[in-house]
């Protein structure tokens, strides 16, 4: 922790000292002072907060927006696409504190009812890849229902959730309310995980980390969300639009360079059609635009890291390579989009997930072959299914074991639609009209009305 280095040209682009544990003690102090406050706010000034936050957010968009693709590395579409997601996702969960409703729950004896109540400090975990959507869909709708929020950025990518504290205390969100605290995963991480004032963590990263913060809750029964690793299927049926599907599936993986929990990362395409469709994917692939991500036209930067580039490159050796597309030279961390053919479904670009600009192709003979195929993976988080049969499009993605699918489309993520996933790739759900539940616990009243 220290120095920021931009991934485009391997510069520094600041200095940002780690907290001790003595720091986050402190923070986690103020918050849970602060939420004996926070929590008693009437709903609808809560609500007015969350918006003035918003649209600060919004007055300072191309501002954040830059910093993203300095820091990550990110094109400008997609970090202004980012940005904007955080100033919507305070909008929506903005709406939220004035409709936290309960239950009338008719009983004999009495009047019954139930409250959403705030949990206290919820601890945030955010991993590098999406450093600002991640970090609002966790503290948007932590703070809507009335918790105090301490959030850790990525090592690799504090910057705008540094600056995203300062649009919050600007927006008039009072002291301790919400804390960006930079740092290493093993310290400030840890830290919110056994501090007992942090009610909750909601952590998103690697299924490796997510299962040790999930065991180190378990000492304090704290309430945990996972969002974890994926290596989503992307099916390709002899009836699709062909030209369609392979003229997305670039984008469905090589997005963000690959470095997306839903990459669409192994396509599994139906025998009579494989080599059409490697015919119609090639090209696209070989016009996908890697350059400079500050530039209007780019499609995909480079990598986070010179590390994160070598292990993305230990995929590649030994393995089929159909086609690639192209990359700059130079400084700055940068691959090129890479299509390999998978010899079977046990190889091991085809079942680990490679965080990169690295897509496997297979081929399946029919609709049991191409689920059993989808399957065979420890994660389940998103996927897509390209076909013109609506029955078959229904059957497939019930029986796909996977959180968020699309058919004839690769969308996953929709702020007003529940995301997550399911086996390893995670536990709980995000963003949608029921987020909130995943930061409040359930009460019961009864009142008794007998004389
Ligand atoms: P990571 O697990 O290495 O780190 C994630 C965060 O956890 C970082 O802030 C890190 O500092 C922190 N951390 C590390 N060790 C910790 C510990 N012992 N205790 C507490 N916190 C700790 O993941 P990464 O490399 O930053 O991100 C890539 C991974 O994230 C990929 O596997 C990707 O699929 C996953 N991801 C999942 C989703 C999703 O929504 N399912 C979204 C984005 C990324």
């Amino acid at each position: 922790m220290g120095e920021v280095i931009s991934p485009v040209d391997g510069a520094g682009i600041g200095v940002v000292p780690g907290c001790s544990v003595e720091d986050v003690d402190a923070a986690v102090s103020r918050a849970a002072a602060a939420f004996e406050t926070w929590r008693h706010v009437a709903p609808g000034d809560r609500g007015r907060l969350l918006r003035r936050f918003a649209a600060q957010v919004d007055a300072h968009l191309e501002e954040l927006a830059l910093l993203e693709v300095r820091n990550a590395g990110h094109t400008i579409g997609n970090a202004r696409w980012e940005a904007g997601n955080v100033r919507d996702v305070l909008d929506y969960y903005a709406g939220a504190p004035e409709r936290l409703t309960g239950h009338q729950i008719p009983v004999p004896g009495g009047l019954d009812v139930t409250f959403h109540e705030p949990l206290g400090v919820v601890g945030v975990i955010v991993p590098w890849n999406f450093p600002m959507p991640i970090a609002g869909w966790g503290f948007a709708p932590a703070l809507a229902a009335g918790n105090t929020v301490v959030l850790k950025p990525a090592e690799l990518t504090p910057l705008t959730a540094l600056r995203l504290a300062e649009l919050a205390r600007d927006a008039g969100l009072p002291d301790g309310v919400f804390t960006v605290l930079p740092g290493r995963g093993s310290v400030v991480g840890e830290r919110f995980v056994t501090h007992p004032a942090v009610r909750k963590i909601c952590f998103t990263g690697s299924t490796e980390v997510g299962t040790r913060i999930m065991a180190g809750c378990a000492a304090q029964v704290k309430r945990v969300t996972l969002e974890l690793g994926g290596k989503s299927a992307n099916i390709v049926f002899a009836d699709a639009d062909l030209e369609k599907a392979a003229a997305t599936a670039p984008y469905a993986v090589f997005d963000n360079a690959g470095q997306d929990c839903c990459a669409r990362s192994r396509i599994l395409v139906q025998r009579q059609v494989y080599d059409r469709f490697l015919e119609l994917l090639e090209p696209a692939v070989r016009a996908f635009r890697v350059e400079d991500p500050a530039r209007e036209t780019a499609e995909m930067g480079p990598l986070i890291s010179a590390a994160h580039r070598d292990r993305v490159a230990g995929y590649i050796g030994g393995a089929d390579v159909a086609f690639t597309g192209s990359c700059p030279d130079g400084p700055g961390f940068w691959y090129a989009p890479t299509v390999l053919l998978a010899g079977s479904p046990a190889d091991r670009h085809w079942r680990e997930e490679v965080f990169g600009p690295v897509v496997s192709v297979l081929p399946f003979d029919d609709e049991a072959d191409a689920i059993r195929l989808a399957n065979d993976t420890e994660y389940g988080l998103s996927g897509s299914i390209w076909t013109r049969d609506v029955g078959r499009a229904v059957r497939v993605a019930r029986a796909v074991e996977s959180g968020n699918l699309s058919v004839n489309s690769h969308s996953s993520v929709r702020y007003w639609t529940p995301f997550g996933g399911m086996k390893r790739s995670g536990l709980g759900r995000e963003l949608g009209p029921d987020a909130l539940h995943a930061f409040t616990d359930v009460k019961n009243v009864f009142i008794g009305t007998e004389e």
